[in-house]
């Protein structure tokens, strides 16, 4: 039998936190040096940013899906599954693997990056029946539903039926909400040549947003412009606005207005995962409160970043800001971290993290696009270049660079294609579906599981 007395680093979430992480530990460590193990529901790392493209057509799912054993130097056990809860006690972290097995995996390192889930409030049939943009599955989901809506209301003889089946709201002005509205939109605006019989003036985008403005992060002139883009192309923007209430078949604004539709996507903010509350240490928002070396106080050898981490934003350098939850920080979190586990674990001392934001890139489909990097303001075709550009660098294997670029001519070259890929079951699925929320346990239950495993 293998006795293993090497230290045990956990990596829980392979995003880009959690893979920024490991791929340096697998670079940096001596095999004989340490045990990696990595938690995670998929053998992948979703490039989220390039979500909504997946979700339009542009891109196909697994050109965004990055294998999580193509890398020269893979070593790391994979367990396939997600952390339900963390003993910070007895160092034990509880896993529900995929197939619903629930086994205790003791560590003498974690490293916590499971990010974050769709922000959501009590507001009547939102999750029932709003869709999220967080997951693969959900935007090809998102995709097949689209589609399906054109398909259905082109056969439909029911004028009421075709103009509820046209319209389309997105709540969420922030990158994530405004991409998929622009993206889809496309996607429906380049569609409707293809159905004669539809109206293209039926088909209707509403982007909602509680807030005054689309993306501050942009700034008051280039946010107007996206705006201007965005209104040029038919979506409706309305500002200060939410949802009162979501059925199946129509969606009720918080300024009254009731709109008859079958699709709301929703991505009005993110909250840090419910694996973070099952430690019961202290949260800011939801996200564990942890120094600017990201370990948390009291505990050597606990590490948390990325979306499900309050982590210092030493480089803005004003009392109690966090870092905002990036890709850009979440990546660059990644290597840090690593590197603090390995001095820990070198008895030397640890960095902290600082990071200046590079900026914005906001791609609204085919050559519309904003983009502010190192506060460079672009519009139009130079601002795609850029957005376009970035993303691509950043992408990790060449085997993705190759099929996002090859995707990307495609669509230039012959536009989109309006396949349902049959995704489309009987019961639809919703933001609740894809998430997996409920599978949490609270630190009770965490406790309970772990002496119970013990006695
Ligand atoms: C549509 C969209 C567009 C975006 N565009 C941009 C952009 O242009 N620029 C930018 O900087 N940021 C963008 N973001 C934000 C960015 O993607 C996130 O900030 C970033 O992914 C956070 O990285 P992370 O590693 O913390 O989490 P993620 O990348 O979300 O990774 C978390 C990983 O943990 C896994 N996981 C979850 N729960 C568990 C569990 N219990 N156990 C084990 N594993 C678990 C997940 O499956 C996932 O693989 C966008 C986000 C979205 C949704």
């Amino acid at each position: 039998m293998d006795i293993v007395t090497r230290p045990r680093i956990l990596v829980v979430g392979a995003g880009f936190a959690g893979v920024g992480c490991v791929r340096r530990l697998e670079r940096k460590l001596s095999s004989d040096e340490a045990d990696v193990t990595l938690v995670t529901p998929f053998s992948y790392q979703l490039y989220l940013p390039l979500l909504p493209q997946v979700a339009s057509g542009v891109l196909t799912p697994q050109s965004i899906a990055l294998s999580l054993r193509r890398s020269k130097k893979y070593r790391t056990r994979i367990i396939p599954g997600g952390a339900i809860g963390v003993d910070l006690r007895s160092k034990v972290c509880v896993i529900r693997t995929i197939t619903d097995r629930i086994v205790n995996e003791p560590y003498d390192y974690i490293v916590l990056a499971p990010g974050s889930i769709t922000r959501t409030f009590d507001i009547p049939g939102l999750t029932e029946h709003a869709f999220g943009m967080k997951t693969l599955a959900e935007a090809a989901y998102i995709r097949d539903h689209v589609i399906t809506q054109l398909d259905l209301a082109d056969a439909s003889q029911d004028p009421a039926e075709r103009a509820s089946r046209l319209q389309f709201v997105v709540v969420g002005g922030g990158y994530a909400g405004t991409e998929t509205a622009a993206c889809l939109q496309r996607l429906t605006h380049n569609a409707v040549k293809r159905y004669p019989r539809l109206d293209p003036r039926l088909i209707k985008w509403h982007l909602i947003d509680i807030a005054p403005k689309l993306m501050p992060e942009l700034g008051d002139k280039l946010g107007r412009s996206a705006q201007e883009v965005l209104r040029k192309r038919g979506i409706e923007i309305s500002l200060g606005v939410s949802i009162a209430k979501a059925g199946p078949e129509e969606v009720t604004f918080t300024d009254g207005r009731v709109i008859p539709t079958r699709t709301l996507i929703w991505t009005a903010g993110v909250v840090a995962s419910p694996l973070m509350a099952t430690l019961g240490a202290e949260t800011v928002r939801g996200r564990l409160a942890v120094t600017s070396s990201m370990n948390l106080p009291g505990h050597d050898g606990v590490f948390a970043l990325g979306d499900a981490a309050a982590v210092p934003d030493e480089a803005k350098g004003e009392e109690g800001a966090v870092c905002p939850p990036t890709a850009q920080h979440a990546m660059r979190q990644g290597k840090v971290v690593a590197d603090n586990v390995i001095a820990t674990l070198r008895g030397q001392s640890m960095k902290p993290y600082v990071h200046k934001d590079l900026g914005l890139v906001v791609d609204l489909g085919g050559t519309d696009a904003v983009s502010k990097p190192l506060g460079v303001e672009l519009r139009g075709l130079p601002a795609q270049a850029v957005a376009r550009g970035y993303h691509w660098s950043a992408l990790r294997t060449n085997v993705a660079k190759a099929r996002v670029l090859t995707n990307w001519t495609l669509n230039a070259l012959a536009g989109d294609d309006f396949v349902r890929t049959g995704f489309q079951s009987r019961r639809p699925a919703r933001l609740k579906d894809f998430e997996y929320t409920d599978s949490y346990l609270t630190p009770e239950q965490v406790r309970a599981q772990v002496e119970g495993a013990g006695s």
